[in-house]
C-alpha cells in the first residue's frame, strides 16, 4: 500500500494529494500546473493561512514585522532554510503589522516567533531568531521521525 499526503500549492493554494514516494521538489500543481515547491519561504495572509496549515506537509511559519531588527536579520537564513528543508517541510511568512488578525488568533507576543503547523494543530512553538544550525535542530525534534 502506498501513502500519500496532502499539499498545498504555494500559488493557487489548492491542496494536492501527492504519493509520499512522489514527493520531490519538482512536484507540480493539479490545478494551476505550476511547481509544488519554489525553495523559498511563502508569503500567507489570513485567506491563505488555513489552507496551508491544514495540509500534511509540516509548515513552519515565521510571525515577523517590517520594523523589527532581528526579524530583518533572521529573514535570510530563514530563506535559505527553505531550499534545504523542501520538499519535506514547508515554510512560510506572516507579516504580524499586515495580518494582524493571524497575529492576535496566535498569540504572537514577541516576534520573531516561529510555529511549526500540522494538520491544522500547533505542534512547536519558539519565540526568538535561531542560527541555521539550531533551526534545522529546533523543526527535526519537532516532528515525529520521517521514515
Ligand atoms: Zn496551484
Amino acid at each position: 500500500m502506498s501513502s500519500s499526503l496532502i499539499v498545498t500549492c504555494p500559488h493557487c493554494h489548492r491542496k494536492n494529494r501527492i504519493p509520499t514516494e512522489k514527493l520531490a521538489g519538482e512536484g507540480k500543481c493539479g490545478a494551476c500546473k505550476d511547481t509544488l515547491f519554489a525553495a523559498k519561504p511563502i508569503d500567507l495572509n489570513n485567506n491563505t493561512f488555513d489552507a496551508h496549515a491544514s495540509a500534511d506537509l509540516p509548515l513552519v511559519v515565521d510571525f515577523w514585522a517590517p520594523w523589527c531588527g532581528p526579524c530583518l536579520q533572521f529573514a535570510p537564513v530563514f530563506t535559505q532554510m527553505a531550499a534545504e528543508l523542501e520538499p519535506q517541510i514547508r515554510l512560510a511568512k506572516v507579516d504580524t503589522e499586515a495580518q494582524a488578525q493571524l497575529a492576535s488568533r496566535f498569540g504572537i507576543r514577541s516576534i520573531p516567533t516561529l510555529i511549526i503547523f500540522r494538520q491544522g494543530k500547533e505542534i512547536a512553538r519558539m519565540s526568538g531568531a535561531l542560527p541555521p544550525a539550531q533551526f534545522k535542530q529546533w523543526v527535526q525534534q519537532s516532528l515525529p521521525k520521517a521514515s
